[in-house]
């Protein structure tokens, strides 16, 4: 028997020790540090018998297609609903539409011209399937050059720094690129309107059949433990977690954001280190809001307000119906931030005063007493900085250390990171896992 470490239960631990566990020959540990499976895809119940929501907003798209499969595979593809979807900007105390040709023409920011422009620039990296031409470039800098000083200010810049805070001057167009060009054929043939999935009672279903299967096949599923020490020993590796218990492995995933899998790995060369230690991470903050008041008439808003303590809005039961919740409206209210953002120490009531004030300037006939309850959700890993030719410092998934791997989202790439990628990448490392052994 080959004894395989993985170290992380998000989606991509998951289903790598998913596809492991159909070996006969392997005997599998999954470590994960909180209560729950799933990671940042991890849910909760915002209300006392109704369904599970995620932590953080999750939906898929057409182009989601290693995830539809895998589902597909798995029978649990009769979960899937197909939504329609909506979009808006926040902007100058306005809400406005933003979906369709016609939303961009009557958008009233702009003017004629700006408009055309932006359009024209949209649809040329909606078509065009050519990646590496954008990779030496910053998105700042060739939307700015293409759309004009104004539309770049207007719409692209508060989107890059809704995503990437301070560093959105350094994000990659190729990033921009795969976000526009996959949502661009994200829509079914005739279809006029765009339609997201969601897993019907919450993704908690993914990953309850994720679990079950696991457990099925012998696997031993250790959550609230995190681990603490990874080391190479003579022959395989040993693992220490937070009660200092420790465990002999021949082989080590560890399914973890890059930081993480740094600090607790020891061994590693000094000049794989100093390389790896360059990758920088968002952390997320999302505050979830069970309010008796919907918001915003949208499903998707991003607030181009400076003076706004969030930045996008997203209300989840414009996309599900909200008897669901018990009739309630389910309300995230995003920021992705540096991880030494004062925000992270602030509990959910110190953020949900901070925010209220702004909500009312969105929904004035709103009052606090329509708040029924809030939850916060906090992660210092929640994204990658993608910076100019990303795709010469991927990271291989076998580490200078044979037998020891890493998979995180760093390696997806020049698609953005997210769950139907997480799944491929996870199928893959196993091929390789394999062929090793
Ligand atoms: C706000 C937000 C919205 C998103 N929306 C979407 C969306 O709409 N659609 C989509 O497809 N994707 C979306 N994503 C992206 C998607 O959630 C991620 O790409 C995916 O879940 C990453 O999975 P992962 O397994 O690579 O990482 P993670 O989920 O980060 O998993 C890492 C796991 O390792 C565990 N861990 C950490 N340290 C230790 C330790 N020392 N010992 C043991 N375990 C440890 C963590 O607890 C975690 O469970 C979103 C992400 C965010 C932050």
């Amino acid at each position: 028997m080959v004894k395989i470490a993985i170290i992380g239960g998000g989606i991509e631990g998951l289903v790598t020790a998913y596809h492991l566990s159909k070996q006969k020959n392997l005997s599998l540990t999954l470590f994960e540090k909180e209560k729950d499976l799933g990671g940042l895809l991890s849910c909760f119940k915002p209300l006392k018998d109704s369904d599970y929501l995620e932590k953080y907003y999750h939906h898929w798209f057409r182009t989601d297609t290693d995830l539809l499969t895998f589902l597909k595979k798995e029978k649990l593809d009769r979960g899937l609903e197909w939504l329609e979807s909506s979009t808006a900007i926040y902007q100058n105390g306005k809400m406005s539409p933003f979906m369709t040709p016609l939303d961009l023409l009557k958008y009233p920011h702009l003017n004629l011209i700006q408009k055309l422009r932006l359009g024209l620039v949209t649809l040329y990296l909606q078509k065009n399937k050519n990646w590496k031409s954008f990779e030496n470039q910053t998105a700042h800098h060739w939307l700015k050059k293409t759309c004009g000083q104004k539309a770049y200010q207007t719409v692209w810049e508060p989107l890059l720094k809704g995503k990437f805070n301070d560093f959105y001057q350094k994000v990659s167009m190729a990033w921009m690129w795969s976000r526009i060009y996959f949502r661009g054929h994200s829509k079914a043939p005739g279809e006029t309107k765009e339609r997201l999935a969601y897993y019907k009672g919450g993704t908690q279903k993914l990953i309850d059949h994720l679990e079950k299967k696991l457990l099925n096949r012998g696997v031993q599923i250790k959550k609230n433990t995190p681990v603490k020490k990874t080391e190479k020993r003579k022959k395989g590796f040993l693992i220490t977690d937070h009660k200092n218990k420790q465990g002999k492995f021949d082989r080590v995933i560890c399914a973890l954001p890059t930081p993480v899998f740094l600090k607790l790995t020891s061994d590693l060369p000094l000049t794989y280190r100093k390389k790896m230690e360059k990758t920088k991470y968002l952390g997320a903050t999302c505050l979830v809001l069970v309010s008796k008041k919907s918001i915003s008439p949208y499903y998707w808003t991003n607030i181009s307000d400076p003076a706004f303590p969030f930045l996008a809005l997203i209300e989840h039961t414009n996309l599900i119906p909200k008897k669901r919740y018990q009739n309630h409206h389910l309300i995230y209210l995003g920021n992705y931030l540096p991880s030494d953002h004062a925000y992270f120490s602030l509990t959910a009531k110190e953020l949900f005063n901070r925010f209220f004030y702004h909500l009312q300037k969105i929904n004035p006939n709103l009052t606090k007493k329509d708040i029924k309850k809030y939850f916060l959700f906090k992660n210092k890993y929640a994204q990658h900085l993608v910076e100019k030719n990303f795709s010469q410092n991927i990271p291989d998934y076998q580490t200078p250390i044979s037998g020891l791997y890493l998979a995180n989202f760093t390696q997806i790439f020049p698609e953005d990171r997210g769950t139907s990628a997480a799944i491929r990448e996870a199928e893959k490392l196993t091929n390789l896992v394999l062929n090793e052994i």
